[in-house]
């Protein structure tokens, strides 16, 4: 193993990038724009310019780097083609093969929950578990499984995609996907936000997110904190959503840990605590000890787990 690697994480508007030591350890960490013009044509260029630029400013020679890991926000297969990624304008694009030949340097590409999945496996909430479902929870809701230390991929990429698992027959507002009734209008902050109007909306209880404005996940989380009866209870409906998903899942694939990450887990133990709490009553005898986790490394998750690529593929 070489001493050092890159982590790259690229996103709609920014590229995160990474210098690491291949134990573990960041040296530094930055932030480039990401050019989308022309169908994102020049990222790749620009990420190689950098990273050729880094090299010589830290006075490091290519023989001592073990490569780069890159995550896309899209479907990635066999660690290196990305097949479609609407956010960067790209179609089909063989990103390994074409960013090695810019830099002469070894690449693995992976998509980028699944990635966050392994760098939390590798170094954050699921450190010293090889078999772990990550499911992040932002806007939207994002998975990631990894088995005896591998991502799921799956044949179109589309592996881990536990926000669209299909939850409710009597939705009527459609998902991000184009479904109905999908995980994530329940248990993404987004959703966590739906069911508060909702609930504001079915009767005429007392409640303090009444007297919110601009309602966010947040508030409703911070209103469950403290005991408002009404948030309490579309906190429990998100937990259950999603501890009976999670269930599911355990008979599907077994996992040690679940590893709970995004914006809506910054409220702490009360999301990890009534997620498991549905989870134990739902989940298969076998499954039932599976433990919950925090995840720990927030935006860095990404480029942690591109590193960690490299590790896992040769
Ligand atoms: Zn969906």
């Amino acid at each position: 193993m070489k001493k050092y690697g890159f982590g790259v994480d690229i996103g709609g508007t920014t590229i995160k990038m990474s210098l690491f030591e291949m134990t573990g350890h960041m040296v530094d960490k930055w932030e480039i724009p990401t050019n989308t013009q022309n169908n994102g044509s020049s990222i790749l260029s620009d990420v190689a310019a950098v990273i050729e630029g880094r090299l010589v400013q830290d006075g490091i020679s290519k023989e001592d780097v073990e490569g780069i890991g890159i995550g896309v926000p899209g479907p990635v297969v066999q660690d290196s083609v990305v097949t479609v990624c609407v956010n960067l304008g790209w179609g089909r694009v063989d990103v390994a093969k074409e960013l090695a030949e810019k830099t002469g340097l070894k690449v693995r590409v992976g998509n980028d929950a699944n990635v966050a999945a392994l760098g939390e496996m590798w170094q954050g909430g699921g450190k010293g578990y090889k078999n772990v479902i990550m499911i992040t929870l932002g806007t939207g809701v994002g998975g990631g499984i990894i088995i005896n230390g591998h991502v799921i991929n799956g044949s179109n990429g589309a592996g881990g995609e536990i926000g669209h698992v299909f939850v409710d027959e009597t939705e009527e507002e459609t998902c991000g996907c184009g479904k109905r009734g999908c995980l994530e209008q329940y248990a993404s902050a987004t959703g966590i936000v739906r069911m508060a109007k909702r609930a504001l909306a079915a009767d005429n209880r007392e409640s303090t997110l009444r007297s919110v404005e601009d309602l966010s996940a947040k508030a409703v989380l911070d209103a469950a904190k403290a005991g408002d009866e009404m948030a309490l209870e579309v906190v429990e409906q998100m937990g259950k959503r999603l501890g009976t998903v999670l269930a599911q899942a355990a008979c599907i694939v077994d996992p040690e840990v679940f590893v709970i990450g995004g914006g809506v887990s910054k409220a702490g133990t009360i999301i990890t605590e009534v997620i498991r709490k549905y989870y134990i009553e739902r989940a298969f005898n076998s499954c039932r000890n599976a433990d919950f986790a925090l995840a720990e490394l927030g935006n860095d998750a990404g480029v942690y787990g591109c590193v960690y690529l490299l590790l896992s593929s040769n």
